[in-house]
């Protein structure tokens, strides 16, 4: 997993900076009505004005982000100070909106590489073999290639050529040959994709081509790998690779829309929701090992700096472990730094869906996940 190393590396040598830092995570997902025409843009510069950036600094963050006019990405996680540090990470997943200028803030870097389950995407036909890892940073290493969506296409190479003409069913001889070529085929296929899920750390795997490719394919799929499919597309290799890759993309969304639910069934169960429960048992109890929360939280909440820890009482003042002064912040940005402290994870479940209705109506905007 050469991109989750590359993104420890990067929350280790940012986090270790003496600071200030300009730590920014912009949205800049198209799907979301507040980034029509670059609004960000506009949210950038007054945040940035806000926080007191320099102004040299300020010109350099806004002549690279203006200059991308499709930046290929969910967030941009921004990295920048006086003395040379200038970093952008393409992040692949919704990260809640801030903009910071002092302590290097590392947090939501952490979170996304928590959170994140890279997906792979096994295509193939009669022809070829393809495999495609969306992964939470999209850097693009070597001779790979980025793609649409964040998609990273793997080089493989079968060692067969590919058998021709397959799907006869006629039992002379060369046909009887032909099968057994094609089903040593196939597995070999399998073998490989088995090589690259673990090597790619790939926890779900999507599967695509013609029916009868991808049935066959299931079938010789080594054990390891059955329990890592949460899809089987049947598509037409023929149509132009953007075509393609937006189906996988929004196949892989049908699934992680399933695994929200999964997880939110999970949580009424056996979990906790509402504000009051939630941030108990996540931050006294510390039996909260998955979070979800509405990406729209309007919430705040009190917070003492000196304990880093949530002043439930909205109208505490002092805090009441340590006397000090706390302040107000928002719910989300507490969530946040509670979760990466505790080590539970946190999705975060935006736009409008069966799920969105669930976090919102049903469990108050945040719910977890508890281990007792
Ligand atoms: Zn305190």
């Amino acid at each position: 997993m050469a991109q989750a190393q590359d993104l420890r590396q990067a929350i280790t040598s940012v986090g270790g900076r003496p600071g200030p830092v300009l730590s920014a995570y912009m949205s800049v997902n198209a799907d979301i009505p507040e980034n029509q025409r670059r609004a960000y843009l506009v949210r950038l510069r007054d945040a940035m004005n806000d926080e007191g950036v320099p102004e040299g600094l300020q010109q350099r963050v806004r002549e690279y982000t203006e200059d991308e006019t499709h930046p290929g990405a969910r967030t941009l996680a921004i990295f920048a100070d006086e003395d040379g540090l200038f970093e952008i990470y393409r992040l692949q997943v919704d990260v809640p909106e801030s903009f910071r200028w002092g302590d290097p803030y590392v947090a939501p870097l952490t979170l996304v590489l928590d959170e994140y389950e890279p997906y792979g995407a096994a295509v193939l036909d009669a022809e070829r073999f393809r495999y495609f890892v969306v992964s939470p940073l999209s850097t693009a290493h070597g001779e790979e290639e980025m793609k649409a969506n964040g998609f990273l296409e793997v080089d493989v190479h079968p060692s067969e050529p590919y058998p021709r003409g397959g799907g006869s069913t006629d039992l002379d001889p060369a046909g009887r040959k032909h099968q057994s070529n094609i089903h040593s085929f196939y597995k070999e296929l399998g073998e490989l994709a088995r090589e690259i899920t673990f090597r790619e750390g790939v926890r779900r795997l999507i599967i695509a081509g013609p029916r009868e490719r991808t049935a066959e394919f299931r079938r010789t799929l080594p054990n390891e790998l059955h329990d890592r499919v949460v899809a089987e597309e049947h598509i037409d290799l023929g149509a132009p690779e953007g075509e393609l890759l937006d189906r996988l993309e929004a196949v892989r969304e049908r699934a992680e829309h399933e695994r929200e639910k999964e997880l939110l069934d999970e949580i009424r169960e056996s979990g906790v929701r509402g504000l009051d429960e939630t941030v108990a048992a996540l931050q006294e109890e510390n039996r909260v090992y998955h979070l979800a929360a509405l990406w729209e939280l309007e919430a705040e909440i009190r917070w003492c700096d000196n304990d880093q820890l949530a002043i439930r009482e909205i109208t505490s003042e002092e805090c009441p472990f340590c006397g000090r002064k706390t302040r107000v912040r928002s719910l989300t940005d507490v969530l946040v730094d509670l979760a990466t402290a505790r080590g539970a994870r946190l999705d975060f479940m935006l736009g409008e869906n069966e799920n969105t209705d669930t976090l919102r109506d049903e469990f108050g905007g945040v719910a977890g996940l508890t281990r007792f």
